[in-house]
């Protein structure tokens, strides 16, 4: 008889899956195996099993090891198979990577489920003695509740392990396993009265749930958007089908550690359904605990970040994508996917729904739902009754000169706020103290030898970080360049507008959230409690703060700089800047109390301010998709990036120039344009270029790209330089 044969992906740079023999080991599709590789030993998917091989049976090696684990279904399979093709990535790559790291390493991964503990019925506590103080207190906290797991019990000792050990041993405690997945919380919250906005929109979306179709789900924020995901997604849920398998759904958010809320209003409004979250704020154990618990269909809601769109959920009904238009759902290295292009591909695989939502929908959705090939529904009002708008100001600060970064204006109207007992809200995309050091005698200024960019002042710390590579060093003494004694830090970043606020306003309670106060797992939770709390007046910071909190006493809003972002040569910046200032709008008067948004500007005649003020997104997306349809920029038309870095550019630009003649001489209707060295020239310490191509269809351009990517990999150069491929990229 022929042996078994496994084909299999592995994390190898090339094109090509590869064959072993079974070495009668009993593998499926979908098993994690260990092979011999290149004198290493590597992890690899089997992809499929077989009896033949193109390569001579006899010189085929035989993989060291399956796990019992199956970790993809042919469903995954498809998938990436698709992505592999078409962002033109080593299938091998893709798959392991989508895997949790506990899945990569050459050693079974333990599907430990977790332990509980419960007290014995009936159990005589006075054989401990009183000085076992450890015991004396678990034994307590299990009278009070019946099961306890490690997580809880770690609260009550550091040493909790081995006092369970020493109760189980007296008889007194019993081990249970249980589900890793953790338990929901018992509803607390009240279910609104759906509005007839919300309504319709749900009874829309039900009609149709067996089949493809996507959705924009268009909403002003506090329309009530999250609300009809968690109806809609009950009813699917509900729907357990024949074989009551129970469904799956898969909510992908931008970065959820961002929004603890969502979470928790998830898990008290499906509070029978088993919930899992994942995203980069787990612990790898909990990441990987949480994606078996996806894959096997034991947790019903998936709420994760880009890299769960590729989680293995056997019984998908239906994926919703919040704030679609979000930039962290593009992955920027390894194989650089957008995961609402992915969602859209897997939803049509498998012949489910789709539901994007968002108050600034991307100009790559807009126009799909324009087209009508995504279904649009609206909702125009905000759901909470009473709940207002905010007015929206441009400060002029040509005519209002700033002093420190603040307006008079907006100090007296922060002023205002605290006489009132309301909070406030200051936006200032730039963390540190100030963004450069300067020397006034010979205009010195802190820069980072080995990126395009400035060495921030972190003024606490007395150092200066280049925050593109990490590069940090002391702040000299003097000008390094003229010996100058009076070096300043120059501009305005979080630090700085924190200690500045201070002494303005000194009784006023002041809070900061930035990457660099919010290092620590929980920081971020802790401070929005302590804003709920009323505990604090006024808070400064950068971008992490703009989405999805709900502050009932917020009513002012600030944003300090916009005016970079509105003449930026990158064709997407008005976009970004739209949506970011609609967002950090919405934070303004989300209860009974109106808001005010104040914009401290150069340019209060813009355009993009009108659209602010007036909340108008769909006279602005129709502005700015003409504006896009005239200079064929996308959506109108597709692009695709070759980007290369090297220590010497003369290497990149023989490089990109040979990359340049190949697609040329492709002779297709792809445009080709010149070499060019991106906005940020250098960066940790490689010189970059990149070449851009352009075409007014997907398949033009994947045509090309199908040819000529092998032909690149053939130049010898390619060894020489470092260089990746971005399709659509978002930006350059
Ligand atoms: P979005 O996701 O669009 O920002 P949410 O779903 O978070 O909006 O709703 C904003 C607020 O309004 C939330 O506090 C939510 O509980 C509440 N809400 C939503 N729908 C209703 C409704 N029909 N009636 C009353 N309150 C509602
Ligand atoms: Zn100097
Ligand atoms: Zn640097």
């Amino acid at each position: 008889m022929s042996p078994t044969i496994l084909n299999i992906a592995l994390d190898v740079p090339l094109n090509r899956t590869f064959d072993y023999l079974s070495g009668g080991f009993d593998a499926r599709v979908g098993s994690r195996v260990i092979v011999p590789f290149a004198g290493r030993n590597l992890v690899g998917v089997v992809l499929a099993v077989k009896h033949t091989s193109d390569y001579p049976v006899d010189k085929l090696k035989a993989v060291s090891h399956v796990f019992d684990d199956i970790v993809f279904d042919a469903a995954s399979f498809k998938l990436m198979q698709f992505c592999a093709d078409y962002y033109h990535y080593p299938l091998g790559q893709a798959l392991i990577s989508a895997l949790p790291l506990r899945l990569r390493q050459l050693k079974p991964a333990v599907s430990r489920k977790a332990l509980a503990y419960s007290l014995l019925p009936n159990v005589d506590i006075s054989q401990i003695p009183a000085k076992k103080v450890v015991l004396h207190r678990i034994i307590t906290a299990l009278q009070a509740t019946p099961m306890l797991g490690g997580a809880e019990l770690a609260f009550i000792s550091s040493s909790w392990k081995k006092a369970i050990i020493e109760l189980k041993s007296l008889g007194l405690v019993a081990e249970h396993e249980v589900l890793a997945v953790k338990a929901s919380m018992p509803s607390s919250s009240v279910e609104p009265i759906l509005n007839d906005e919300q309504q319709l929109v749900i009874e829309k979306v039900l009609a149709l749930t067996h089949s493809f179709k996507p959705w924009l789900l268009h909403g002003i924020t506090g329309s009530g958007k999250t609300e009809v995901y968690i109806q809609i997604l009950r009813h699917l849920l509900q729907d357990t089908g024949i074989d009551k398998t129970g469904a799956q759904v898969l909510v992908l958010v931008p970065e959820i550690n961002l929004t603890p809320q969502l979470e928790a209003r998830f898990r008290s409004r499906l509070s029978q359904y088993s919930l899992v979250t994942l995203h980069s704020n787990l612990s790898e154990s909990e990441r990987l605990q949480n994606w078996l618990a996806a894959s096997t269909g034991e947790a019903k809601i998936v709420i994760g970040t880009r890299l769960s769109v590729f989680t293995p959920m056997p019984h998908l009904k239906m994926i919703v994508m919040d704030e679609e238009h979000d930039g962290s759902y593009k992955q920027q290295d390894g194989m650089r996917y957008h995961a609402r292009d992915v969602a859209m591909v897997r939803a049509k695989q498998l012949n489910i729904p789709i539901m994007l939502g968002s108050a600034t929908p991307s100009l790559e959705t807009w126009s799909n739902a324009q087209k009508s090939q995504y279904g649009l529904l609206s909702l125009k009002q905000r759901a909470v009754e009473n709940a207002q708008l905010p007015t929206i100001f441009c400060v002029d600060i040509a005519k209002s000169p700033t002093e420190n970064g603040l307006s008079p204006i907006l100090v007296k109207a922060l002023r205002e706020r605290l006489n009132r007992g309301e909070q406030s809200l200051l936006f200032l995309n730039r963390r540190g103290y100030a963004p450069v050091l300067h020397c006034n005698a010979c205009h010195w200024a802190s820069a980072c030898t080995r990126c395009s960019a400035k060495l921030v002042v972190h003024l606490s710390q007395k150092r200066l970080k280049c925050h593109h590579c990490g590069a940090e060093q002391k702040i000299p003494p003097q000008c390094p360049s003229c010996g100058n004694a009076d070096i300043r830090p120059v501009g305005q970043a979080t630090q700085r507008l924190e200690q500045t606020l201070q002494t303005l306003l000194p009784n006023a309670r002041i809070a900061r959230v930035d990457r660099d106060s919010m290092r620590s797992k929980d920081a971020l939770t802790d401070m929005l409690a302590s804003v709920h709390a009323g505990e604090i007046d006024i808070l400064v910071g950068t971008q992490m703060l703009a989405k999805g909190h709900d502050f009932p006493n917020l009513t002012l809003v600030a944003v300090l700089d916009t005016d970079s972002a509105l003449y930026s040569p990158d064709f997407r910046a008005s976009e970004k800047l739209f949506a970011q200032l609609m967002q950090v709008s919405g934070r303004a008067g989300r209860a009974d109390k109106a808001g005010e948004v104040l914009v401290q500007t150069a340019f209060p005649q813009h355009a993009l301010f009108d659209a602010l003020r007036s909340q108008d997104y769909v006279t602005y997306a129709n502005e700015m998709l003409h504006e896009r349809t005239i200079m064929q920029y996308p959506p109108t038309s597709f692009f695709a990036l070759l980007r290369a870095e090297s220590n010497k550019f003369i290497e990149v630009e023989k490089f990109l120039h040979l990359a340049k003649i190949a697609a040329q001489n492709a002779n297709t209707n792809v445009t080709i344009y010149d070499i060019i060295r991106p906005q940020m020239e250098r960066l940790k310490g490689m010189e970059r270029g990149q070449l851009l191509l352009q075409a007014g269809s997907r398949s033009d351009l994947q045509r090309l790209l199908k040819s000529w990517i092998p032909e690149i990999k053939g130049f010898l150069l390619a060894n020489k330089v470092r260089w990746s491929l971005d399709i659509d990229p978002l930006e350059f």
